[in-house]
């Protein structure tokens, strides 16, 4: 806190397409969506005129005994395009409260079914899904959470990219008598932990695991979902069908704080009941399902078809890998990983006392408990504040520099959103 006082904090004034403005009239190239959210760049007239289409309506009205129209709507058009058999929306207001919402849902499932010993979930190592307290005993970092540990629930985790050590494990919480509530993964990018990149077929196997072992699988899509990996939902490279899916950041296109958990009907059921049987998941935010943020999202929607944004998105990729290229042979970079328009270039901290994990080590957020420091390295933020001299806002997850533009981006502001990063990789690694 008393560096970021001490610095001179950027004020953003407006922002148009791809660009932010500041204050002082200066136009940067938003690298990082503001923040992994936006997708068809910033005031976008359809999404401005949705949004002001519906304040002329209403602005808000509560989703707990009541409902509306754009809810409705969205609720059915993203059972629509979601993969596999969902067709139960739950809104909420934050990628948090969508994971939130999911472990509810899965523990609430098994306790209404007759199994309320199986509340046991199992995460990945260095996975992130919020910052919530439940969301932080199964996204556990030690960097961001360690002094809430102690408050945090048990979990189970396992080595991303290891399928025999999920299934030792779903075997082991079988064998305990405690069974396992839910599997939870990031699909294909482990965003937070570093933008890490699971092995292909590591996803389908890990629903494999879950079928066999009568458990759920909760797939946590509020980054990778709408676009981003080149398909409308990371989950459907390797066509798996989650049992329930957490949507947030890109749902509104970026503009408004909404989000969403899907569910299969199955597990909807459980919560149904006579009145003394008290099976309502008892779970409500406030705003829950604001009607503006429905219509933002329902227009974002919209555009993805009109402009065609899944090709577009596909298409940009070869070229950010080809631009990204020149960086893999580059002394200062270790890695370069990259999935659809999401990327993260690795920083070597060469000579570093603690770094032990080496080229394509990656997993710092997941594993370096010992090694705080390695996060506060401050090479990744020098290239990040640097970057801003020449009009581009990007930020770093400890020593990767972490590139992730609207889906929007015209290919000029891409190749210099790469020139940008790789110029002042150069700078900063020379000095
Ligand atoms: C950002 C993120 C979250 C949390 O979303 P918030 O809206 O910040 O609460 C959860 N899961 C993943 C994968 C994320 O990237």
């Amino acid at each position: 806190m008393r560096q970021w006082r001490e610095s001179d904090p950027l004020i953003i004034e407006a922002g148009e397409g791809e660009f932010l403005i500041d204050a002082e009239g200066r136009r940067y190239i938003d690298g990082v969506s503001s923040l992994w959210c936006n997708i068809h760049g910033h005031r976008v007239a359809a999404i401005d005129q949705a949004i002001r289409d519906q304040l002329d309506r209403i602005a808000h009205s509560t989703l707990l005994g009541l409902t509306h129209e754009p809810a409705v709507e969205l609720a059915a058009r993203l059972c629509a395009i979601a993969p596999g058999d969902l067709t139960q929306v739950f809104y909420s207001d934050a990628g948090a409260t969508a994971t939130e919402i999911a472990f509810k849902m899965a523990v609430g499932y098994w306790y209404h079914t007759g199994q309320p010993e199986r509340h046991t979930f199992i995460g990945l190592d260095g996975a992130y899904h919020g910052d919530t307290t439940g969301a932080m005993s199964i996204g556990y970092s030690d960097i961001f959470h360690r002094p809430f540990k102690p408050m945090t629930f048990e979990t189970e985790f396992v080595a991303p990219g290891d399928l025999s050590a999920l299934d030792a494990k779903l075997t082991e919480l079988h064998g305990r008598g405690r069974g396992c509530a839910g599997v939870v993964i990031e699909p294909l990018v482990q965003g937070a932990a570093g933008m890490i990149m699971q092995p292909a077929g590591y996803l389908a196997g890990v629903q494999q695991l879950c079928r066999e072992h009568d458990t759920l699988l909760i797939a946590d899509e509020v980054a990778t979902g709408f676009g981003r990996t080149g398909r409308m939902f990371a989950c459907e490279h390797e066509a798996v069908e989650p049992d329930v899916l957490c949507l947030g950041k890109g749902l509104t296109g970026g503009y408004l704080p909404l989000a969403a958990t899907l569910c299969t009907s199955r597990i909807a059921k459980a919560f149904e009941g006579e009145l003394h049987e008290m099976k309502t998941l008892y779970h409500g935010h406030t705003f829950t399902g604001n009607p503006l943020a429905c219509a933002a999202a329902l227009a974002s929607l919209d555009l993805f078809e009109q402009n065609d944004v899944l090709s577009e998105v596909q298409r940009k990729a070869k070229l950010m890998a080809q631009w990204l290229k020149p960086l893999n042979d580059h002394a200062g970079v270790c890695e370069v990983r990259q999935c659809g328009l999401i990327a993260g270039v690795e920083l070597a901290t060469a000579g570093a006392e603690d770094d032990a994990s080496g080229a394509g080590g990656g997993t710092e957020l997941g594993d370096f408990g010992e090694s705080p420091s390695k996060y506060l390295r401050r090479i990744g933020y020098e290239v990040c504040n640097l970057a801003r001299a020449y009009g581009v806002i990007i930020r770093p997850l400890g020593n990767v520099v972490i590139l992730m533009p609207p889906l929007s981006i015209r290919d000029e502001s891409l190749k210099q959103l790469i020139d940008v990063t790789a110029r002042c990789i150069d700078q900063v690694t020379a000095s």
